[in-house]
């Protein structure tokens, strides 16, 4: 058995409750197997298991009282993984599905992530399985308030600078800084990214997912020699990465004709992304609004990769395992061109698969969802400057940056003579060889 399938199995027995985050693990793992090959000697380091052990798994208790005044407690993580390439860097999840494989197949990416963005930060994940739907504002507060109460003690600008992901937005992480800048009496802006613009938020950050999403497809089309313009789009999701990939595609000539959210799903030749956002970004309500208050367009429960609508890019934008192998290969035979995620493993490993072995373009979320965080990176250089970039000068680097990782990723499939739409071999090879680098000149062991 080779060193790669041994690891392999050790972490299902080890593990073998974890199912999403083996996923993440079997993903990675067969890819950067070129890697151990050119260095045998890592075998004897144990290189692969530390890559996949994290660092620390924080794990806490949420208390929290209701507006009845009820207490209510849930459940907290902090997963620091890997910390050889700078402070532990990585969003806050809220929802109710957090669980520890969760938190860890999350943490477990974002180290190869962070490595792809060129950029000083190690890779880690939190959260909570806190549902924030249907709270009022003052309980949103008071969980977010909680939960800092205890984080605060495993966080700092050079330790470790959680940001928003799922359920996690600027309010929350208001609500977070403020929390944290009471408790430890200073001003320590650095410590958390998405703040708020006025209080060291960077201009830019709140897109930065989505534009940058965008900014990647459009390299790797290019590479491909195709112009997207006037091309049909299918973004799912319909929150913070969903709703600006989609208004960076409008603005870069294709057509977003559907989105969705965990209910149902809109299909619009004339979508009014507006309306979206303001069902999302201020009602935080479902889609099913959207034909009411548009005044076109239809709304069909379930999800939107079992219906009738095809387009030729495919933007999953969500969450996790949503394109299995049937909806991959409805999408396969509808025409898609390109798939880039802006969501963390929205497709399963088959759905990978077959896109591979039918050359579709297909880009995976480490490299294609990485200006979220660069841009967080960003923040927190602005921070430690004390001065503000303006929003060109934050969008430009971004721009920059995302080409970077496109090109990270071509150069490894050069190296490693893989054929050019292996995206997903190249993001590992370049974000894990960087990682396992750095591990290994620091002596970790
Ligand atoms: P949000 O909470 O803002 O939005 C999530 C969206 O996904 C909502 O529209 C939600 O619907 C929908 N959704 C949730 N569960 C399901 C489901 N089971 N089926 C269909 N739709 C679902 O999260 P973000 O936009 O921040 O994050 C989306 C994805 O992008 C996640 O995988 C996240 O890890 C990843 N990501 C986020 C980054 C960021 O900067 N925010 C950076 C890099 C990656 P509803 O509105 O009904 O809840």
């Amino acid at each position: 058995m080779s060193y790669i399938e041994r690891v392999i199995e050790q972490t299902k027995l080890k593990d073998k409750d974890q199912t999403v985050f083996i996923q993440a693990v079997e993903e990675v793992l067969h890819s950067i197997a070129p890697i151990f090959e050119k260095h045998p000697e890592y075998e004897k380091m144990a290189v692969l298991e530390r890559l996949i052990e994290p660092e620390r798994v924080i794990s806490f208790r949420v208390p929290w009282t209701d507006d009845h005044g009820q207490v209510h407690v849930n459940r907290g993580y902090r997963v620091q993984y890997n910390g050889v390439l700078g402070p532990y860097k990585g969003g806050i999840r809220f929802h109710p599905s957090v669980n520890l494989s969760i938190m860890k197949f999350l943490g477990f990416e974002q180290c190869f992530k962070n490595a792809l963005t060129t950029l000083p930060i190690g890779g880690a994940k939190g959260g909570s399985d806190f549902d924030p739907k249907g709270k009022s504002e003052g309980e949103i507060l008071r969980f977010c308030q909680s939960f800092m109460t205890e984080l605060y003690r495993h966080i700092g600008e050079n330790v470790d600078v959680p940001a928003g992901d799922m359920g996690v937005g600027a309010r929350e992480i208001g609500y977070l800084y403020g929390q944290y800048r009471r408790i430890v009496g200073a001003s320590e802006r650095g410590v958390l990214t998405g703040k708020g613009v006025v209080y060291g938020g960077s201009l830019v950050r709140k897109q930065a997912t989505g534009y940058g999403l965008v900014y990647f497809l459009e390299e790797m089309l290019k590479a491909n020699h195709i112009d997207p313009t006037g091309y049909s789009v299918i973004v799912s999701g319909s929150g913070n990465v969903a709703i600006y990939a989609a208004e960076k595609c409008f603005a870069k000539g294709m057509k977003v004709i559907a989105m969705s959210d965990s209910k149902g799903y809109i299909v619009d030749e004339n979508l009014d992304l507006e309306v979206v956002k303001h069902i999302k970004e201020v009602e935080r309500t479902s889609l099913e609004k959207y034909v009411e208050y548009a005044g076109h367009g239809e709304y069909y429960t379930g999800s939107v990769y079992d219906g009738e609508v095809c387009a030729k890019i495919v933007l999953p934008c969500a969450t996790q395992n949503e394109i299995n192998l049937e909806r991959a290969q409805r999408l396969i035979d509808r025409g898609v061109v390109a798939i880039a995620e802006g969501a963390n493993m929205p497709n399963s490993n088959e759905a990978i698969a077959l896109y591979l072995e039918n050359h579709i373009l297909y880009a995976p979320g480490k490299a294609a969802n990485a200006g979220g965080v660069a841009t967080s990176a960003l923040e927190m250089t602005q921070n430690s400057m004390r001065l503000a970039w303006s929003a060109e000068e934050v969008d430009s680097k971004l721009q920059d940056i995302m080409k970077a990782i496109h090109a990270q990723c071509l150069q490894a499939m050069r190296e490693y003579d893989l054929p050019s739409y292996n995206y997903v071999a190249g993001a590992n090879l370049a974000g894990a060889s960087k990682v396992i680098e750095a591990m290994v000149l620091q002596g970790e062991y």
